[in-house]
Parts: structure tokens; sequence; C-alpha cells
């Protein structure tokens, strides 16, 4: 199912779509192609298999893009839940006016994907809530578990990290990772990733009340649990603790609920600390691609019974408006030449984290940082290095915009370029090429402001019985023109 929200030049319009051509036929009529176009997308298996949106790709780049993935484990089921209701709550509230949601879609991309493993969900299903146990289910169709089926890139991050000088980002798959068992499921969120620079993301499992963040596999690789940070773990820390501290469930302080055990830590882990493994998702997003990704565990029970999802949802409703806000941390910005002309690939490097965000075809990147001063590189072969320092306050709504002017060089840097062709895909590789932005950003600092306290709900929104509702003709899905 796709849900497409499209905002044109006076009206909002939403509509739902079964697919990406439906969408091309409600924009062409409605004249919204030149205008600011938001969209929450909703993508799930079909007979044909995964499919996401082709034509997003070719969309202004405005806003940072954000996703959040559910159902990766098949018998893991709330994250599913919350995110079909994440995507009503968010059309429904943009349409009475909620100013900050409104702000939110404004100035964000979010993709949201209910079931990364609709086939398992299935297994799991059919034994039901409350019968269903604790690993069945979890695995795709071929009995492969998608979190840890993605390229190890940790280990070859532990040996390039020993080498001194040494880039640690966006390492490629190995080759040999293609002659093992590559489910589709993965290869399609590879595929994914590479449609979209995503800044930020999310995985959502079950089984546990806790946030846990990169590094997922030990840096040693005997250890089972092993703090084993990234260097952006003030960040992640941000980020974790972004979910966590406004979720009523992670701060409840006592230590007999679920997940009491992590209570210590306010609720957030690192990965490796609780335990290590290898192949994960959110370790491959970071060293990869320029996203960073944590894990969240929604509660306890992995199939719990339909009454349990409304006290589930209002739990997490604010966590997670309140990490896709986080992608709004840091800076971002264009990356050109003295001529204006964007320059891809350039290197953004953070002086005391050695883990480099590279900007999009288009010149733009996205970075997130944690507050306090930073100095900032931006480089790219060819040019000479631009050096800026920047302040991240403690609270900000959105980032900060620092533009780079590079100045070319003359001949004889052919180091440079030779690491740069490390960043582009292998030629073998199955994923095909990338990447896609069309224009610049248009970005502007804003002044600080309070972050916005959850709505206090007692009562449940106008949507939620359609989903409750136990005839079995209700509605999947519902918008209110
Ligand atoms: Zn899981």
């Amino acid at each position: 199912m796709l849900i497409i929200m499209v905002k044109c030049k006076k009206s909002v319009q939403q509509v739902t779509a079964p697919g990406a051509l439906v969408m091309q036929r409600f924009l062409g009529p409605n004249k919204c192609e030149l205008v600011q176009v938001h969209l929450l997308t909703l993508a799930k298996w079909g007979p044909q298999g995964f499919e996401m949106m082709p034509k997003l790709a070719s969309l202004p780049p405005v806003e940072p893009e954000v996703k959040l993935i559910g159902n990766i484990h098949g018998n893991e089921v709330v994250g599913r839940e919350m995110l079909i209701y994440l995507a009503q709550y968010l059309c429904a509230e943009y349409l009475l006016g909620n100013p900050r949601i409104q702000r939110l879609i404004n100035t964000t991309r979010i993709h949201l994907l209910p079931s990364m493993n609709p086939d398992g969900y299935e297994v799991a299903a059919a034994e039901g809530a409350g019968y269903n146990g604790w690993t069945s289910g979890r695995q795709n169709a071929q009995n492969l578990d998608l979190n840890r089926n993605f390229p190890d890139l940790t280990s070859e991050y532990y040996r390039l990290a020993s080498v001194r000088g040494t880039r640690t980002d966006h390492i490629p798959i190995p080759e040999h990772y293609w002659w093992g068992k590559v489910a589709p499921e993965t290869k399609a969120i590879m595929k994914w990733m590479r449609t979209a620079p995503f800044v930020l993301s999310a995985s959502l499992h079950g089984g546990d009340l806790v946030v846990s963040y990169p590094f997922d596999f030990s840096k040693h690789p005997l250890e089972m649990k092993m703090f084993s940070p990234t260097p952006d773990e003030k960040m992640f820390k941000l980020l974790a603790r972004a979910y966590a501290d406004v979720h009523p469930m992670m701060m409840d302080r006592s230590e007999g609920r679920c997940g009491g055990n992590f209570l210590k830590q306010g609720s957030i882990i690192n990965g490796a600390d609780w335990y290590s493994f290898t192949g994960g998702m959110s370790d491959f997003n970071y060293l990869h691609s320029n996203c960073f990704e944590i894990t969240v565990e929604l509660g306890c029970v992995k199939f719990p019974p339909e009454e349990a999802l409304y006290g589930l949802w209002l739990n997490n409703k604010e966590s997670l408006l309140s990490f896709v806000e986080m992608v709004h941390r840091g800076i971002k910005g264009v990356v050109m030449d003295r001529f204006g002309k964007p320059v891809k690939n350039a290197r953004i490097l953070v002086k005391g984290i050695r883990h480099d965000v590279t900007t999009a075809p288009d010149g733009d990147y996205w970075r997130l940082l944690p507050p306090g001063s930073h100095i900032v590189i931006a480089q790219a072969p060819g040019y000479s290095k631009v050096m800026k320092r920047v302040t991240i306050p403690l609270r900000m709504r959105k980032a900060g915009r620092v533009d780079f002017i590079l100045q070319p060089l003359g001949t004889g840097h052919k180091k440079l370029s030779h690491e740069l062709q490390r960043t582009a895909p292998a030629s073998r590789d199955p994923l095909g090429g990338a990447g896609l932005r069309d224009q610049p950003p248009q970005l502007d600092l804003e002044p600080l402001g309070a972050r916005r306290q959850p709505s206090a709900g007692g009562s449940k929104p106008w949507w939620w019985s359609y989903f409750t509702s136990l005839s079995p003709h209700r509605p999947r899905w519902l918008l209110k023109y």
C-alpha cells in the first residue's frame, strides 16, 4: 500500500495508491509537479516482491529523509502496527492543522515500511496472539534471519580503523557476500538505501524494552558482550535517548518491569554491550551509507493481543515523533565549486569523529552532530579543503545551514581521486548504480524554540475504532478528506 500526501499550491490532498503509476496519474491532472511534494510512503511486499516508489527519487531534494522499518522479525509485530498508526496519525493531524505535525511533514521526508518480513508475519499470525512462541515466524520464507543477513562490514571496519589515516566510512560490500544466501528482503532494503540519501533510521523489534545503537558486532570477535562504540557514540546516544526519554514505560523506575534490567542505563544500550551479533542492519547502515540507524525493542510481548495496541501506541507515539525530529539536529548544506556547480561525493569531515558523510549528486549533505563546537571540513578530489567551525546548540528544530565553496587545485591529486572511487558501487555490485538528487536544497537557519509537549490524550483519536473494529470488513486504512 502506498499512502501519499501531496501538497499542491493551496490545498493538501491525500491519495491512497497501489503503486507509483497511480501517483503519476494523480500528480499529472492536479498539477503538483512544480510545488513541494511531501510524502509518506508505505511499502508492502506483493507477489512481485518488494516495491518502493521509483518516482520518489526524482522529487525535489529539499528535506532530509528518515526511514522507519517494522517487523524485520516476522513474529515481532508491534512495530508493524505502530507504523501504520503513525502514518494515519501524521495524515490526520496534518489535516487538522496540528502545527508540530505540519512542520515535521513540511520539513522531513518520512518513509514507513511497516513490514520487512511479511512471510514471517504470516507464519506467526497463523499461530495468533498469545499462542505465538518466541521464534516461530522470526525468519523469512527461506529460513533466513534478516537481521543477520546484511554484509558484515563491522569486521572490516575494525581492521581499517587500526590503520592510521584510513577511511572507515562508506565501506563497500565485499564481493564474497554475494556468494552466500542473500534474502530478497535484504537485497531490496539495500537497493532502497541507494535510492534516497537517508540520514536517520530506526528498526523496530520486540521481545524486550530498550533502545540499542551501533555497533551491534563486538570489537573483539569472541566477546559476546563488549561495549563497542562507533565514532559517533555521542550522537547515537542522543538518538537513542530521544526515543527512550519520552517513553513512559522505558522511564518507569520499577526494576521488575519489562526491560527493567536496562533501567540504570536509562533504557538505552550499545548493541554489542547487550549481545554481539554480525550481519545486522544497523551496522550496515552506518558503515555503508550516510544513515544512522538505531534499534528499538518495543516490549516484552512479541505478538500481543489487539487490546494491548492502543496502550502501546500511546507509549510510543511521542517517542516516534521525537526520534524523527532528531533528523534536524546538526548541519546541512551544499558543497559547490566557485561557479556554484554542486560537487557530488565530496566528504564532510568532522574533527575528532572518524566517520565522514558524503554529498549527494547535487552537492547536498546532512551531518547529524551533538551539541558543542565542531570543526567541519569539506573536501573533494581536485579542490582545496575548506574548514569551518560550527556550534550546535542544545536545542534545535532545524539543522544549521553550512555551505562550502571549494577552490580548484592544480593537477597532481591522484591520491584523492583514488580514494573517491571507493565510494562508487563496485562494477559487479548486483544492486546497480546509486543515486539521485535533482536540485540543491533550499535550506535556512531557524531560530531555536522549545520542544512541543505531547498532547495529553485521554480519549482515542477519531480513526482508532476503524482499526480495532471486529468486523471482518474493517478497513486497513482510512483517509478523511
Ligand atoms: Zn527482533
